[in-house]
Order: C-alpha cells, then sequence, then structure tokens
C-alpha cells in the first residue's frame, strides 16, 4: 500500500441477506484530502463508510484504514478513526461536560483542551444537555467530540442532513479550520452536493453499490466539459450514442451535452464550457439512472 492513501479497499463486497449492498469495490483514498462521497437513496454510502469504520465486517474482499485491517484490528483502526454516524447520535441524557469526560476515559489520545475550546467558541456552556441543544449545536459538539480524539481519518456520514443552510455553512466551517489545524483525512457522505465545491478536493461517487466516480476535483472538473450546440439537426438519441457522452438535454434553441474533454460533438457551432461540480454529479447520476430504466425488461400492462 502506498503511504499516502489513508483507506484502501480491494474487491469490498457487502450482503444483507439477498441484497447485494456494495458490490466489487476498489478504492484508495489519498491522504490529507476533503472527500465526500455521494450518490441516490440507497447507493450503499453508509455500508460503505461503516465498512471502513470497522463498524461492519466485509462478506467478501478487504478494507485496510491506516495500514491495518478495519475488519480485523478494529480496536487499532477505531483508535484513529473518528466516526459521526447519521442524526449526530449523542447520548442524549448527559450533559456536554460530561460527554467530554467520557470521551477522555475512552481514547487515550483525547485532547480535552481543544475540545473545551471548540465548544467555547460554539457558545456551548458544559451544563447543557445534548437532548436541548438545537440539532445544529448537536451536530457541532458530535463534530468537536470526534476531533478531541485527534482522528487521522475522520468519517462522518450526513452530516449536514438536519441541518439549515446557516447551521450547515457554520458545520462546514468548522470543519474546515479543523482540518487546517491538522493533517487529517475526512470522508464525509452527502446528498447536499451544491455546498461540496467549496470545501471537499475529492470525490467518490457511488449508485447501486458500485464506485462509479473516484478521483480529485481538479481532474474530474478538467475530464469532462458541457458542450453546448445548436437544437436542429441532432436527435437525441444520436448524441447520447457518441462515444463519452454523459447526458444530452434539449433547450429551446440549443442542445446541452455533458461529455468527457475531448469527446462528444465538435462540428462547428458547438461550444465548450467547463463544467460545475453538481452539473457533473447530476449528469453521472442522470446517466446511471437512465441506464437502469432501458435494462429494466418489458413487462405486460406496464406504460411504455
Ligand atoms: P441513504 O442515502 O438513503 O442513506 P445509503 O447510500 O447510505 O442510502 P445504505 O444505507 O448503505 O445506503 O443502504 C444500501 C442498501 O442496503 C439499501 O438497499 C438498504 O436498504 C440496504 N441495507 C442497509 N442496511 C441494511 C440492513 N441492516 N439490513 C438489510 N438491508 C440493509
Amino acid at each position: 500500500m502506498r503511504t499516502d492513501v489513508v483507506v484502501s479497499t480491494r474487491g469490498l463486497s457487502k450482503r444483507y441477506g439477498k441484497l447485494l449492498a456494495l458490490d466489487d469495490c476498489d478504492l484508495d483514498l489519498p491522504s490529507g484530502r476533503v472527500v465526500a462521497l455521494v450518490g441516490p437513496n440507497g447507493a450503499g454510502k453508509t455500508t460503505l463508510l461503516r465498512l471502513i469504520a470497522g463498524l461492519l465486517h466485509p462478506t467478501t474482499g478487504s478494507v485496510s484504514v491506516l495500514g491495518q485491517d478495519a475488519a480485523t484490528d478494529t480496536v487499532a483502526a477505531l483508535s484513529r478513526i473518528g466516526f459521526v454516524a447519521q442524526e449526530h447520535p449523542l447520548y442524549k441524557r448527559f450533559r456536554v461536560g460530561e460527554l467530554l469526560r467520557l470521551g477522555r476515559e475512552l481514547n487515550p489520545g483525547w485532547d480535552q483542551a481543544y475540545a473545551e475550546r471548540r465548544l467555547a467558541d460554539l457558545g456551548i456552556a458544559p451544563h447543557r444537555r445534548a437532548a436541548q441543544l438545537s440539532g445544529g449545536q448537536q451536530a457541532q459538539v458530535a463534530l468537536a467530540l470526534a476531533l478531541a480524539k485527534r482522528p487521522r481519518l475522520l468519517v462522518l456520514d450526513e452530516p449536514l442532513a438536519s441541518l439549515d443552510p446557516l447551521a450547515r455553512r457554520e458545520f462546514l466551517r468548522s470543519l474546515m479550520t479543523a482540518v487546517a489545524d491538522d493533517t487529517i483525512t475526512v470522508l464525509f457522505s452527502s446528498h447536499v452536493v451544491t455546498e461540496l465545491e467549496r470545501v471537499c478536493d475529492h470525490l467518490i461517487l457511488i449508485d447501486e453499490g458500485r464506485i462509479r466516480l473516484a478521483d480529485d476535483l481538479d481532474s474530474l472538473l478538467a475530464g469532462h466539459r458541457l458542450l453546448v450546440g445548436p437544437r436542429n439537426g441532432h436527435t437525441v438519441e444520436t448524441l447520447r450514442a457518441a462515444e463519452g457522452v454523459l447526458t444530452v438535454v434539449h433547450g429551446e434553441r440549443h442542445v446541452n451535452v455533458v461529455a468527457r474533454t475531448g469527446q462528444g460533438p465538435t462540428a462547428p457551432g458547438w461550444q465548450a464550457h467547463a463544467l460545475s461540480l453538481e452539473d457533473l454529479v447530476h449528469a453521472y447520476l442522470e446517466n446511471s439512472q437512465r441506464a437502469r430504466t432501458q435494462a429494466r425488461p418489458f413487462q405486460e400492462g406496464s406504460p411504455r
């Protein structure tokens, strides 16, 4: 394994009974990055994050975290991972100060001064009970507790889901400050694609348990283009069939095509533009949704 790789999976699959939630995933996560994991509902994001955090065992394949097998060296791996599950689960009846004490007792590398400073900066007093904090404050406490472990890898499962736009910004700002202060790798899943471009520098896109994209943002954005051309003379089908084309959208006068750089329509009248991360993610998701629909066999009585 390369030393700059924090997480490495090989042939990683996870079954729940008959359902294949994760299918033969190979992944190498470079260190020091802020990595966004995106994909539709049920794509396998939580499953992948829990496998990385050593909270689930693979059905087949392997997960290595910081050079250790996440499934067998769980204790060693967990001590260097900060994990915040969906919905920021805190022991709700505890006061914030008690949560800090628990963190100190359970984690050898605990940084009490850091935890106290973070919470003081956020204006969250130690006597407050977790249950009485707002959703955004609970998210901030969960993040402070995870960071006070001084982890090398921080894994967050949909940390933005229950936050309003302001709380979301504040949470991301806290995360960015923490990352700037330290050399940690952050891996977080999210459905909020609009915010990601400002905060992440590496993207994993997962769909139906398979990894469709995994690369640094700069390479992904350089590797794709939005091509805008005249509407007449092209059918959606012929454009879609061209090599490297992901999506085709017909506007009133123009056709928008998302394609890999250097591929797609190049005739006179077509112009190439840079893509946003949001457009890129949507193009891949639309593409796999269409492939799924086309692959579905026609059933008697179903609408054509
Ligand atoms: P979401 O964005 O909706 O949170 P996700 O991408 O995190 O979804 P997972 O929670 O990993 O997806 O689920 C992947 C698939 O595995 C889904 O089809 C889900 O129904 C199934 N699944 C997840 N956990 C279990 C479980 N404990 N038992 C059975 N099936 C499960």
